[in-house]
């Protein structure tokens, strides 16, 4: 199968925890690797940004990464939608003067399922989208920065022409049809997966001795730095924490576009005089993460909103408990009571109460972990690809089977 895959405001090999680069990118990457793998062709379109790389760079082996121009580098991801007509028209130059062709399109976000859209009547070949964030329900939740109308108006009409939806979660599923009227046969559930090989246990005290960390409870948040993700509610819980001298708060991820965020959060620290208990990090590369997972006593999870969150299948992973509010995947993943604890609503008190639990048990014995881990082995990347194949296959499948129909009734 030859694969255009459309990543256009972020990058895959872009820096990963940064204000527009997470969970999407690594996503699409995995994804590509394990297309690749089993002899299948993608291309993955994005826009040109810093660190430069060449127009076309390898990304496995059959998977390519391609890059055209949308904008500057600082061009805010809302102000794309005015480069996206000359992004298209440059992919379509390009796929011309390549000779390429491709049996199927799969985008990501609204801002490339509008150029999918463009594609798909041009190339009249199946167009699946993969939304990952929906403008509606992060209106709703009524957190950070706005929601323009236009981007729930584009996501309406994509909902309605594009040929399949992959939703990441049941209520995923849900919110497609509640915001947006979307007809449930045209979405399917497949959740994300994780790197089983990168995300493994490593002994606690070689974690932690490994980076420094020695002789507390450690509690990690991974995640971009914006105010959806919940930091500041976190913030809130140490302040609840009994012992909390004791226990020190890692936040890992941000870059430069998160400054502004980041100095909130440190403030509140100040005002809640927790400061001493809390490290900022910065971002992290995904290499060194499963010490920073593996250290820690616990994950938290304390966002407003999240499609997925693939923090919470990356920290199982390696062995770690995670204790999460109702967002994303984490009803679905984290086994109430043995592999972490969710809780309803974003209550410090609440979240506090789950993770005294987990921090007053010990939880580093080679039996938790491994249980701990056991519990996502199904959420290999090499799974949920091999899922997302046979969702192209039906989808081409389904539409052979509408063109056959149309030309015997074309011959009564
Ligand atoms: N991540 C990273 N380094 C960081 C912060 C985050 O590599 O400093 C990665 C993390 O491993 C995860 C992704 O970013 O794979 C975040 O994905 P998630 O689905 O949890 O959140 P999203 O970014 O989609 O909101």
């Amino acid at each position: 199968m030859k694969i255009a895959m459309l990543s256009i405001h972020s990058c895959p090999l872009g820096k990963v925890g940064g204000e527009n680069t997470g969970g999407m990118s690594v996503y699409i990457r995995e994804l590509g690797r394990e297309l690749g793998k089993r002899g299948h062709l993608v291309d993955v379109y994005t826009r040109i940004h810093e660190p430069i790389h060449d127009q076309v760079v390898e990304l496995g082996e059959n998977v390519r990464l391609i890059h055209f121009k949308a904008g500057e580098e600082e061009t805010h991801k809302l102000e794309l939608y005015s480069h996206l007509a000359d992004f298209t028209r440059n992919l379509e130059n390009f796929r011309k003067e390549n000779g390429l062709r491709y049996d199927l399109i799969h985008s990501h976000y609204w801002l490339s399922g509008l150029v999918g859209e463009q594609l798909q009547e041009w190339w009249d070949i199946p167009h699946l989208i993969g939304f990952h964030t929906l403008g509606a329900v992060k209106k709703a939740v009524g957190i950070g920065e706005g929601e323009p109308e236009l981007r729930i108006n584009v996501e309406r009409k994509l909902v309605k022409d594009c040929h399949r939806i992959i939703a990441s979660t049941e209520k995923g599923k849900e919110d497609l049809i509640t915001y947006y009227d979307a007809a449930p046969e045209a979405i399917s559930i497949i959740p994300c997966g994780v790197n089983l090989d990168l995300f493994r246990p490593i002994q606690r005290e070689a974690a932690r001795c490994h980076l420094g960390l020695n002789g507390e409870s450690i509690i990690v948040f991974v995640g971009r730095i914006i105010p959806l993700k919940g930091i500041d509610n976190m913030l809130k819980v140490m302040a609840h924490l009994e012992g909390k001298q004791g226990i020190k708060l890692v936040v890992i991820g941000g870059d430069d576009h998160s400054q502004a965020e980041m100095q909130r959060l440190k403030n509140l620290s100040r005002t809640l005089r927790i400061d001493e208990s809390v490290i900022f990090l910065g971002s992290v590369k995904q290499e060194t993460l499963p010490f920073f997972y593996s250290a820690a006593d616990l994950c938290v999870v304390p966002s407003y909103y999240e499609s997925f969150g693939l923090v919470v299948l990356e920290s199982l992973a390696c062995g770690t408990p995670v204790v999460a509010t109702k967002v994303g995947c984490a009803e679905s993943v984290i086994r109430y009571g043995e592999t972490g604890y969710v809780v309803p609503d974003n209550d410090p008190g609440s979240l506090a109460d789950k993770i005294s639990l987990l921090l007053s048990t010990p939880n580093g014995k080679p039996d938790f972990v491994h249980s701990v881990r056991a519990s996502v082995a199904k959420y290999s990347w090499s799974n949920i690809s091999e899922a997302i194949l046979e969702e192209y296959r039906s989808v081409l499948k389904d539409l052979s089977t509408k063109a056959c129909k149309g030309a015997e009734e074309f011959r009564v």
